[in-house]
């Protein structure tokens, strides 16, 4: 018997349990203190009214025999696909059913998707990134080529045509950095996509973010994008369902590689390894797409980026660099003064009792940067925000 060896390469992640260390010491030295935590990418505000309705709708269905369900399609209800079809109609782009898999979260497919790849694929990824793409693939032992974000770039990396890349991974809005590519970013990243015969997967976990309308919210707004992208999507920022868990993942019947369609074998492997999403989460997560559902999953992401704007303007003022906090509810500013991403923690939580996320544990290029997130309560952030420019400015 011998074991997965690539999981032994695996980095351990101090990233977190760094954090909740740090605070804990803090803490203990300084009880009467109340620390305000920027630093989680979780949200706070409860399920929408039109969700809990729905969901509880749907448990005394299940407690009837003549409307109990058992297994449900692996893909999703069709009542669900139906919805997210719709959603992507306002988008302007024309998904059919079959084309949408519904899933317990972004993050499982994120992973799985892999499946249907062969090993010796070259990925490509950006650096700093969401932690998941990289470790799914040294798990699966795949060779990984970054790319650098860096301030120069906005921490947008564009594509570089003398790196040939197999399977590439965009998110946007992006976490950590928050940035959002344009456009035109990301017409370039399918050109480049299609003419490597490589495909993109693009993480739009955040798109419910995107209110800027020149900005895309799905890659499939570009031009030949069904030719080579699958597109990840979730509800978890969108709706409040990280505890809830369902997402979606889109394979459109045009992604064809060696004569064989991708979706064909997502198909499969979801058939085989995949039992769906349970029929009380999937009637919530159709509740997010109705009228109703719409305007109040809405509300509680302006809500976050109000937070966010609160966040982008002190530091605009402050004259820190920064990206995000637009479009997005993460922000990313440089360390003041040269500090390290680490050193940057420690100042921010002594001088004004705020906890962030150091840079540095998203990747090489987040040193020396830094993230806050919008996810919290409103009157602390602003609190938060008048506790850094203090201690900066001395004032
Ligand atoms: N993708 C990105 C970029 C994320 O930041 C997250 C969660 O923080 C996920 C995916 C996971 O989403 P889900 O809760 O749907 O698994």
């Amino acid at each position: 018997m011998k074991i997965n060896r690539h999981y032994l390469r695996l980095k351990e992640s101090y990233l977190f349990s760094g954090i909740a260390k740090k605070i804990k010491e803090y803490s203990v030295k300084n009880p009467d203190r109340k620390i305000i935590r920027l630093g989680i990418g979780d949200v706070t505000l409860p399920l929408s009214r039109s969700v809990t309705d729905a969901m509880r709708e749907a448990v005394s269905e299940m407690s009837s025999a003549e409307t109990f369900r058992g297994y449900g399609e692996e893909q999703g209800y069709e009542f669900l696909r139906q919805a997210i079809c719709g959603y992507y109609g306002k988008k302007g782009v024309t998904l059919s059913n079959d084309e949408v898999f519904v899933s317990d979260g972004a993050k499982s497919d994120l992973g799985n998707i892999l499946d249907i790849f062969a090993k010796d694929n070259t990925v490509l990824i950006p650096d700093p990134v969401y932690p998941v793409y990289v470790d799914t693939n040294i798990m699966a032992g795949r060779q990984i080529v970054y790319m650098n974000g860096n301030a120069d770039n906005g921490f947008l990396p564009m594509p570089d045509k003398n790196t040939k890349a197999d399977i590439i991974y965009l998110c946007s809005p992006n976490n950590p950095t928050g940035a959002v590519y344009s456009k035109n970013q990301l017409e370039e990243w399918v050109c480049y996509a299609l003419a490597k015969d490589a495909v993109i997967l693009f993480d739009n976990a955040y798109e419910a973010f995107v209110r800027d309308e020149d900005l895309p919210s799905s890659i499939y707004q570009i031009d030949g994008a069904k030719k080579c992208a699958v597109e990840i999507g979730s509800l978890s920022k969108t709706a409040g369902f990280t505890g809830t868990r369902c997402g979606y993942t889109v394979v459109p019947q045009e992604l064809i590689r060696e004569g064989t369609a991708l979706n064909s074998l997502w198909l499969r492997r979801q058939t085989t390894k995949f039992n769906g999403v349970p029929y009380i989460i999937q009637r919530g997560a159709e509740a997010v797409f109705t009228d109703e559902g719409q305007r109040q999953t809405r509300e509680q992401v302006d809500y976050y980026l109000q937070n966010a704007d609160i966040i982008a303007k002190t530091l605009t003022k402050l004259g820190i660099w920064h990206t995000g906090g637009q479009n997005s509810p993460y922000i990313w500013l440089r360390c003041p003064g040269g500090m390290s991403s680490w050193e940057f923690f420690d100042y921010l939580l002594k001088t004004a009792n705020v906890a962030g996320t150091p840079g540095a544990g998203f990747g090489a290029n987040g040193e020396g940067f830094f993230r806050l997130s919008a996810f919290g309560n409103k009157a602390d952030v602003i609190q938060a925000m008048e506790n850094f420019a203090q201690g900066l400015t001395g004032g």
